[in-house]
């Protein structure tokens, strides 16, 4: 990755690792988690300290989990299918939070510029000439949840025991049950 020289900063530069290319919509992303971090006054999460809600699955999203640790993995990245720029940080336990909507974009010059340079454009603008932020309190929701596993009774794997259903007298997960009922 070394012909990336508009990749300077090393936050950006694992971003870009973890996603495999630069594009506008990873600079959306880690412009969002940084002005989040910043606004909030908090660094990365370690564990599930911070919350961050996603409004679309798209390569901000990658952006948005290299840089504030909010991953898919750990639980504390909440999706939300709305086709929407939008990204809403919160900690706990006080659940402090901002959330910041991409203003609406200039698609001629989008068409206008390659991709490296929309990217460039988006990461070099001023945080409220990009987003429109507020700040707010966030309704916490629980923890990500952590329960035993059992043995499905017809592929014998293990399966979270709040993911089985009963049927037949038999515990299944969720492949088998739905093989079931075809
Ligand atoms: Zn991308
Ligand atoms: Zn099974």
């Amino acid at each position: 990755m070394n012909d990336m020289p508009f990749v300077a900063h090393p936050d950006l530069q694992r971003a870009v690792l973890f996603h495999g290319h630069y594009c506008p919509g990873l600079a959306i992303g880690y412009r969002a988690a940084i002005e989040g971090l910043t606004l909030l006054g908090t660094e990365r999460a370690e564990d599930e300290e911070l919350l961050c809600i996603v409004e679309n699955d798209s390569c901000a999203v990658d952006g948005i989990q290299v840089i504030t640790g909010c991953t898919f993995g750990k639980g504390n990245l909440v999706f939300r299918d709305y086709g929407k720029h939008v990204y809403t940080f919160a900690v706990r336990p006080s659940g402090r939070a901002v959330r910041l909507s991409l203003r609406p974009r200039d698609n001629a010059e989008s068409d206008r510029l390659s991709r490296d340079d929309t990217a460039s454009r988006i990461l070099s603008k001023a945080r409220d000439d990009l987003f429109d932020v507020r700040e707010f309190t966030l309704d916490m929701p629980p923890t990500a949840e952590r329960h035993n596993s059992v043995l499905c009774d017809v592929c014998g794997e293990p399966v979270m025991s709040t993911r089985t259903h009963r049927f037949g007298g038999q515990t299944l997960c969720r492949p088998c049950g739905e093989q079931h009922h075809e």
